[in-house]
């Protein structure tokens, strides 16, 4: 499987294949139409036919291409925004709901694994929360209080099975998990075509229409249509400014280091520095990988992603010493919720048959496996317990301060617009490399291939105007406002935005 969604390649994507399918060639239709083959649209494709829906899964890559490929894959309720954050912020009845539906998708996850004999060394493992010790001890006990109340089994242990990361108490969660996410994928997408679905990759869908019946169209004007859309396309391409002023994206940086077989005890570790580390092991056939990821920071606005790798290896090394070489780098997006929970339910600007699923806040996996039990309840007509707390719609007072500081922060980027950055020369691009330059009163995205072939875009992203950035190490412009990503030659990988970068001959 080769990496879609940038240039670098993850763990998964070197070590595992899907399976592919067809383009969209006809008009189509169905009761549900997914858009997006990640794993938030392959789990609510296999809810939903389960109950007897005709499910049409439709990517413009292929089957997992987008973040899921490029995941650490902890698949744990422990919320990384903290229980005692969802509680000061929702209330106690809001956490326990978030609490119970995080436990119910491990478990879901567990059982669509052992029902189709899926083969992606998914195991049940402990999780370690380690609070730095800068941090008042307090904040262990009330983290501790939190998941009591939430109903989350938690344990106060005295140190980490590691002693490179502390020897003052943590917390310890059992019966969390981990799976490869490639594997897991391909053997959904195959129990899926077995159920009776059909999956198209390599589709563009360019605009969707609500109404009755429900149209995805592509940009050749095939059009599936369906009872019920879902956007599952990691960030919503169906709404233009409702959900994106609610969320915030931000790039992520992972490595794999070579390590001896079981010199780290099996696990799951995150810490609470800012920006925090997640850390978990893979068994290869001569060595293990310790995954250790993190160095987040609004997606568009770091000007050395290389550096987070140094940074993360040397964070790695002083704390393993069994830390060998790099052997895999890679990097991806996340959705950030302004108040800790994910969006899951109908489209604030499309109320009738279209529904998304987004603010993954890093834990996607759960996220996806939840959201697809609550949309096969929605669209069967049944309530579901869990649905009012990720409605989309919801607006959260407590979390007015985060808006004001994002919208401050959305605006700078505009800025771009009205004050000139650095004109970049042409002949100053490296081959293989991008820059905005500022050709009188246009911005354009300039990209130079290796043979030194320029191509020229407007700087504009499609969707609400803000000036792209170059991302030097996966070699995408990338949004800083809204998080919408285009490949270097300006085609759209990740939205809101539908379309291209506009080409300039
Ligand atoms: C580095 C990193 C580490 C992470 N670690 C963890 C972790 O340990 N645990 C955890 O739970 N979560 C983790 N996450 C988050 C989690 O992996 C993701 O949230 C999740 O996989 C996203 O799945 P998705 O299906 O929603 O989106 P995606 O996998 O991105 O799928 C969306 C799909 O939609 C398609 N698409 C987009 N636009 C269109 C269009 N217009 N037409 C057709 N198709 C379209 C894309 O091609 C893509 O395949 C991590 C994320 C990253 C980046």
């Amino acid at each position: 499987m080769k990496p879609e969604s940038g240039k670098t390649e993850s763990i998964w994507v070197s070590t595992a294949n899907v399976p592919q399918f067809e383009k969209l060639n006809k008009n189509e239709d169905c009761d549900v139409c997914i858009v997006g083959a990640g794993i938030t649209g392959l789990t609510a494709a296999y809810m939903l036919l389960k109950s007897g829906k005709s499910v049409i899964v439709v990517d413009d890559g292929s089957i997992g291409g987008g973040e899921s490929s490029r995941t650490t894959a902890h698949i744990t309720n422990v919320i990384d925004n903290r229980y005692h954050n969802i509680e000061s912020l929702h209330g106690e009845d809001v956490m326990k709901l978030a609490a119970e539906s995080q436990t119910a998708a491990i478990n879901l996850i567990e059982k669509i694994i052992s029902e189709n004999n899926i083969e992606c060394n998914f195991i049940r493992l402990p999780g370690y929360l380690i609070f730095s010790p800068d941090e008042s001890s307090g904040e262990l006990d009330k983290e501790y209080n939190a998941c009591l109340r939430a109903g989350i089994n938690v344990n106060i242990v005295p140190n980490p099975p590691v002693g490179g990361l502390g020897n003052s108490p943590c917390l310890q969660f059992p019966e969390q998990a981990e799976f490869h996410m490639v594997k897991y994928l391909s053997g959904l997408a195959s129990s899926i075509i077995s159920m009776g679905a059909k999956i198209y990759t390599g589709t563009h869908i360019a605009k969707i229409t609500d109404g009755s019946p429900a149209i995805a169209e592509t940009k050749d004007k095939l059009k599936i249509s369906a009872h019920d859309i879902i956007v599952a396309t990691n960030s919503p391409i169906s709404d233009y400014l409702a959900i994106h002023t609610k969320q915030v994206a931000n790039r992520t940086y992972v490595i794999g280091i070579n390590i001896p077989h079981d010199s780290v005890p099996k696990a799951l570790y995150w810490d609470t520095e800012d920006p925090y580390h997640y850390i978990r092991t893979y068994k290869e056939k001569d060595k293990d990988i310790l995954i250790v990821g993190g160095e987040d920071h609004k997606t568009g606005q770091e000007d050395d992603p290389k550096s987070k790798f140094n940074n993360l290896y040397s964070w790695a090394t002083e704390r393993f010493p069994m830390a060998e070489n790099i052997a895999y780098k890679w990097s991806g997006q996340v959705m950030e919720p302004f108040d800790g929970l994910s969006f899951i339910g109908k489209d604030p600007e499309n109320k009738e048959h279209v529904y998304i699923v987004t603010g993954d806040s890093g834990m996607g996996i759960t996220h996806a496996s939840y959201a697809a039990i609550i949309l096969d309840d929605l669209l069967n007509g049944r309530n579901n317990k869990w649905a009012e707390i990720y409605d989309p719609k919801r607006i959260t007072l407590k979390t007015a301060p985060a808006f004001i500081k994002e919208g401050v922060n959305t605006a700078i980027q505009y800025i771009d617009l009205i004050t000139p950055p650095e004109a970049a020369l042409l002949n100053e691009i490296p081959a293989g490399s991008g820059a905005i330059m500022e050709l009188g009163m246009d911005k354009q995205a300039v990209y130079k291939d290796t043979d030194g072939k320029i191509y020229r875009f407007s700087a504009l992203c499609p969707h609400l105007k803000c000036v792209v950035e170059w991302n030097k190490l996966e070699k995408t412009w990338d949004c800083p406002c809204h998080g919408s990503r285009f490949d270097a030659k300006g085609k759209v990988i990740n939205g809101p935005a539908l379309t291209d970068l506009k080409k300039i001959t």
